[in-house]
C-alpha cells in the first residue's frame, strides 16, 4: 500500500542531502548545540540510513567534528555507547517536541547512556566556567556533545532542539519561531503528510 511517506518522502530529501542540510529552509541550530542535532541526525529512521553504522563511521564522524585526534580510535564499548546516547538524546528532543516530562524508561535509557561519561569544568575566554568532556578518546567526544546539552539546559536554548513528532521522520530541528511552537521539521512535508493521514482515519470512519 502506498502511504504517504512513500509517495512524499522516501527516496527523497535524504539520498542529495549535504552537509548542513536541514528540511522545511529551516537554519541549522546555532553552534554549539548544532553537534548534537547533527550527532542525533546521523540517523533518520525512514530513510533506513545511519551515518555512524560502524565503528570506523563514527570515529570518522567523530574526526571530521574535531573530537578525536589522528591517534584515538572508536572501541567496542564506546561505539554502542554512541548509539545509546544518540537513541537517549533523540528520545529528549522528542519530549521538547511534545512539551512532556520524561517518562521513566526515558530517564533508565538517559541513565544507561550517561553511565561512562565523565565532565569538567575549564573556564572559557571571557573567564565563564565551561561544562566540557573529560575522560580519553571517544568517552571524551561523546561527553563533549553531553556538554553541549548541559550547556544549552542552561543557557535555555536546549528547549528549542525538537524532534519532528512524524515517528517514522524524527528529524531534529532547532525551532527558532516566536513562540517556540514547532513540532514538525517541515510544515510541508511531515505536517502534510500527518494531515492527510487524519483526513483518510476520518474518512474510513465515517464511511
Ligand atoms: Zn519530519
Amino acid at each position: 500500500m502506498v502511504t504517504g511517506i512513500a509517495s512524499c518522502c522516501l527516496g527523497g530529501y535524504r539520498d542529495d542531502v549535504s552537509e548542513g542540510f536541514q528540511p522545511g529552509g529551516r537554519a541549522p541550530a546555532p553552534p554549539p548545540l548544532d553537534l548534537v542535532q547533527d550527532f542525533v541526525n546521523t540517523e533518520i529512521p525512514e530513510w533506513a540510513r545511519d551515518d555512524i553504522a560502524t565503528p570506523g563511521l563514527l570515529e570518522s564522524w567523530l574526526r571530521g567534528r574535531g573530537l578525536l585526534s589522528d591517534d584515538e580510535g572508536v572501541d567496542a564499548a564506546s561505539f554502542v555507547a554512541a548509539r545509546e546516547l544518540r537513541s537517549a538524546l533523540r528520545a529528549l528532543a522528542l519530549l521538547n517536541t511534545l512539551g512532556r516530562r520524561p517518562p521513566d524508561r526515558a530517564l533508565d535509557e538517559l541513565r544507561r547512556a550517561l553511565r561512562d561519561i565523565s565532565l569538567g569544568v575549564e573556564p572559557a575566554a571571557d573567564g565563564r566556567l565551561a561544562v566540557v568532556g573529560a575522560g580519553a578518546g571517544a568517552q571524551r567526544a561523546l561527553a563533549a556533545i553531553v556538554a553541549v546539552v548541559v550547556e544549552g539546559q542552561a543557557s535555555g536554548s536546549w528547549p528549542r532542539l525538537k524532534a519532528c513528532r512524524q515517528e517514522t521522520c524524527g528529524w531534529v530541528f532547532f525551532d527558532a519561531s516566536r513562540n517556540a511552537s514547532s513540532t514538525w521539521c517541515s510544515m510541508s512535508v511531515c505536517g502534510s503528510r500527518a494531515k492527510s493521514a487524519s483526513y483518510r482515519r476520518r474518512r474510513k470512519a465515517s464511511s
